[in-house]
């Protein structure tokens, strides 16, 4: 299978929910597409679709010539005003096949491909409001199959499937690790597991200790693929031999849900669960029956008497970039029902990762960026006096210029995760008295960078 194409989308704009004349129900299944008045067995070059499978969105497929297909994006399950994510496959192909796609429904006009997000050459993408589809915004794309066996998929940003985050979590499991714990907070809807785990020192774990708590989650909007590989990097730098990890899990419990919507994952949706719930503005009263995933992390949220941090992962669809909102809103109102943040001690930190869909090149960049979030914490700690400001010999950089033997010792320090940050840059992240992650990928024109404002909760009006 080739992920030949990866086109991510769009924004922020409202929906306009009549963009199709039949409602578009069900994905697609193995469906070839032939010209009108074709009645034989599909031959090679008659395109078949499919998205019966994990995380799939393809609803209908019109034929317009040999050459162009309008395809429409299957609405989210129980919501039909959300249409983003797609994620199909072709085959059937003639090497050296070119087709025109016309994805033709979006429920969004604003669009990070109006800023070239696609992963294909811009030239041969189109995004534009298309006459012959009520004005609606069209992504055309011009694609040629080259190889006749292949399997081609497409879709709207790299794909992150609950099966794959079990995957890892069962590898994980399996290392026995004494500082990492994964519990079964409940089952989704449609019985699938809501995993929790845990990260710390099981010393920290004693009931009489004072626990310092970060607690993170992501995809409670299962199309934001990203913030599962944000996810990843700070797991599976926190779970690294680091000394910064190692100190962390010394200090500090980190308790992570990966996966706040798992049914809305699977099935191949946007924004919502299964019930077609956003169950982000669902934290302030969430119900057991429609909202089981949120009713058990809040659960496990509030058995804690304090919480430094909580930090929200998502993936933006309109701004480039990496960044955080603090729920700061001035409106109390509007910030107690749309975030969790109201619920939380005052105290607490409360963010929301913003990563985009499209500024990255690759997923280990956004890895990284979580790796880098992990290690923020040092810093954080460190200001506040829970972590020694003594470093430890292991972690103070040495001077001079970075040299690849370093880089090699520093690899030997951490068989989890590779380093490619500079010797200068790590540098930096200690010195800086701020808050502050910086995610350099030395392969993108544009650094992935973030800056968070630690403003402390106690010196604003809530
Ligand atoms: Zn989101």
């Amino acid at each position: 299978m080739t992920g030949r194409k990866m086109a991510d989308k769009k924004g922020d704009s409202g929906s306009e929910s009549d963009s199709t004349e039949e409602p578009v129900v069900g994905n697609v299944n193995k469906f070839a597409v032939v010209p009108p008045g074709y009645n034989g067995r599909p031959k090679k070059g008659h395109l078949i679709f499919d998205a019966c499978f994990e995380s799939g969105n393809l609803g209908r497929v019109d034929y317009i010539t040999e050459f162009e297909y309008d395809l429409f994006i299957r609405p989210d399950t129980c919501n039909p005003r959300f249409r983003v994510w797609f994620n199909f496959t072709v085959e059937n192909v003639k090497g050296d096949q070119r087709v025109i796609f016309n994805i033709v429904n979006f429920s969004k006009t604003k669009s990070l491909y109006r800023d070239g997000m696609v992963r294909i050459p811009a030239k041969h993408v189109y995004y534009y409001r298309c006459p012959d589809h009520r004005k609606n915004y069209v992504m055309s794309f011009a694609f040629c199959f080259d190889k006749e066996d292949d399997i081609y998929q497409f879709s709207y940003c790299y794909p992150y499937s609950y099966t794959r985050l079990q995957n890892y979590l069962d590898n994980l499991e399996k290392k026995n690790y004494n500082f990492f714990t994964r519990e079964l907070l409940c089952l989704t809807v449609q019985q699938r597991r809501l995993d929790m785990i845990t990260i710390t020192n099981p010393d920290n774990l004693d009931p009489e200790e004072t626990k310092r708590i970060v607690f993170i989650t992501a995809r409670v909007h299962p199309g934001e693929t990203p913030a599962s590989y944000v996810c990843q990097g700070i797991i599976d730098f926190l779970i690294s031999n680091h000394p910064i990890a190692k100190t962390l899990r010394e200090h500090i419990v980190f308790k992570i849900v990966p996966m706040l919507n798992p049914d809305g994952v699977y099935l191949g949706n946007y924004r919502c669960s299964l019930m077609g719930f956003d169950l982000n503005r669902h934290w302030q009263e969430p119900s057991p029956w429609a909202h089981p995933t949120l009713y058990a992390t809040k659960n496990a949220l509030m058995e804690f008497d304090r919480m430094d941090f909580y930090i929200d992962l998502h993936a933006h669809s309109t701004l480039m970039n990496g960044f955080m909102y603090g729920n700061t809103y001035d409106d109390i109102d509007r910030y107690e029902r749309q975030t969790l943040g109201g619920c939380l001690e005052d105290n607490s930190h409360c963010y929301t990762l913003e990563v985009s869909f499209f500024s990255y090149q690759t997923n280990s960049s956004n890895m990284k960026l979580g790796r880098n979030l992990a290690r923020t914490f040092l810093d954080y700690y460190k200001l506040s006096g829970i972590i020694s400001t003594k470093p430890t010999s292991s972690i103070v950089p040495k001077p001079g210029p970075y040299r690849l033997r370093d880089r090699q010792s520093e690899r030997d320090q951490s068989n989890d995760v590779g380093y490619e940050e500079s010797r200068q840059q790590r540098r930096s992240s200690y010195r800086n008295s701020e808050f502050n992650i910086n995610n350099t990928n030395a392969f993108s024109e544009t650094p992935t960078s973030i800056r968070l404002q630690l403003r402390d909760r106690e010196n604003k009006r809530y």
